[in-house]
């Protein structure tokens, strides 16, 4: 967005804050700086990330963050911003996450955390300032009863389009929406399948249960074909997708060359990039053009919800408009992927489990140079430079929505759980904080050697190392 279309759209907007939607008065535009990889007023030509005047909508801070709010500016006189613009809402999606226990205190996910329960993610995911979380792990025959008997007794509440609302609400404008779904493994690789409602993913269920050695426990192997379970959540009005596409252990790539090998066509809604990859990698992958691109956290923690997640601009919240969202149908679209830098991520390069040796040669590296150890860990960034055809990905009028980079605070040295207490009361959510609060403000509640580590952050200038085999790469300091 250039100066003057700025200019053009300061003073009175009509714009959904939040899910307030109203006019407010916009104070300033957080960022001016020319579109970059870190910088948020790129996100699609009639978007920009804005500090309103208050009364903004359950703000916290004298300011008025509208948390993490990011407004689509109608009144610019852009082609883009006609008609559906007006109803549309930022929404802020991370759809894998998994559950560590029932209700009963038994696992699902064995190797979450204990305190990630259904009744936990609801005001974690607040906390963070998403907007839909999709529960991976609400096929668990223990979390169907749990969920069906919340329903039942009024204390969660179905949206319209899919999806569902805590009833005791917070009080805040755009309560959290809970999707459900599965993560389910076939022939080796992990998929995703998400419904409208509690009673379709039990219609579901009663299908898959039968073929799961356990399916009590997070993600068992089903001996259904990919192709099949595919046709029965479409049967069911269901999504399918690629879970963590791209990473060594499960993901679809780490197994296969083609999507052909598998599939027929059709039966995929959409891919999800993984921590490790980005656009540009998974663009590498000519076959994947037609397909949308999906960033979710994989939380098997509270702590790491939120650290990938996808901005949608939605007209609310709903299994509906993600559907729509996906297709870019309607006006619902995807407005940008929010994930690690590739690099944080656990599988990004090849590592070898002997010797602890991460490559830092220009990918592919495929073997250990210093200890010849047999235990590789192929990488991402390795695996997709031998799988890629070459530059890919879209162009023309369907351009694929940017990647934006983002350090989640819990990697950002020095800034402890308290510190990241602190900036939530303060701001409203940690996105808030992370993306959009002004550096002294930031200094003024977490200290300048923190705040300076934000922004460098939000700038892309933090120095990593790069992660592989199974450890996350981290932030080094100066
Ligand atoms: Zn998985
Ligand atoms: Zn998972």
């Amino acid at each position: 967005m250039g100066a003057d279309e700025v200019k053009a759209a300061e003073g009175g907007l009509r714009i959904a804050a939040d899910g307030a939607a109203g006019s407010y008065f916009v104070e300033s535009f957080i960022a001016r700086e020319p579109p970059s990889a870190a910088n948020w007023a790129s996100w699609g030509s009639a978007t920009v990330l804005v500090r309103l005047m208050p009364p903004a909508p359950r703000a916290r801070s004298s300011y008025g963050y509208a948390a993490c709010a990011m407004l689509e500016v109608c009144s610019l006189p852009s082609p883009r911003a006609t008609g559906a613009c007006a109803k549309a809402n930022p929404s802020f999606a991370d759809l894998h996450v998994h559950l560590g226990r029932d209700r009963e205190g038994r696992p699902v996910k064995v190797t979450a955390s204990a305190r990630l329960t259904l009744e936990n993610i609801f005001p974690a995911a607040e906390r963070k300032g998403l907007h839909l979380v999709g529960l991976v792990d609400a096929v668990v025959p223990a979390c169907l009863g749990h969920l069906g008997e919340l329903t039942a007794r009024g204390e969660l509440r179905a949206v319209p389009g899919g999806g569902y609302v805590r009833d005791a609400g917070t009080g805040r404008a755009r309560p959290v929406v809970l999707l459900v779904g599965a993560e389910m493994e076939a022939e080796g690789c992990h998929y995703l399948a998400y419904f409208a409602t509690v009673e379709e993913l039990a219609d579901f269920a009663a299908v898959l249960h039968p073929t799961l050695k356990n399916p009590s426990l997070s993600t068992q192997a089903t001996d259904l074909s990919p192709a099949r379970l595919a046709r029965l959540v479409h049967g069911r009005g269901g999504l399918f997708l690629l879970a963590h596409a791209f990473t060594p252990h499960k993901g679809y790539y780490g197994r296969h060359r083609s999507l052909e090998e598998t599939f027929a066509g059709g039966e995929i809604d959409g891919v999800e990039l993984g921590l490790s990859a980005d656009t540009a990698m998974a663009d590498g992958l000519a076959e994947l053009a037609p397909h949308p691109y999906l960033s979710n956290s994989d939380a098997h923690s509270l702590e790491n919800l939120a650290r990938e997640f996808t901005a949608f601009s939605l007209a609310a919240p709903s299994f509906a408009e993600v559907c729509l969202g996906l297709r870019g149908e309607g006006g619902r679209t995807i407005l940008a992927n929010v994930g690690l830098d590739p690099r944080l991520g656990k599988y990004h390069r090849t590592a070898c489990g002997m010797c602890g040796f991460v490559a830092a040669a220009p990918p592919p590296v495929w073997e250990c140079p210093t200890c010849g150890g047999k235990k590789v860990t192929v990488g991402v960034v390795d695996r997709l430079a031998a799988l890629s055809s070459g530059p890919g990905g879209r162009g023309g009028d369907r351009p694929r929505p940017p990647y934006r980079r983002q350090v989640p605070l819990g990697f950002i040295p020095g800034l402890g759980a308290a510190g990241r207490d602190r900036l939530v009361g303060v701001f409203g959510s940690e996105l808030a904080a992370l993306h959009l609060a002004a550096e002294d403000e930031l200094a003024s509640v977490v200290g300048r050697r923190v705040a300076a580590l934000i922004l460098a952050a939000r700038r892309g200038d933090l120095e990593l190392a790069a992660g592989g085999g199974g450890r996350y790469g981290k932030v080094l300091q100066k």
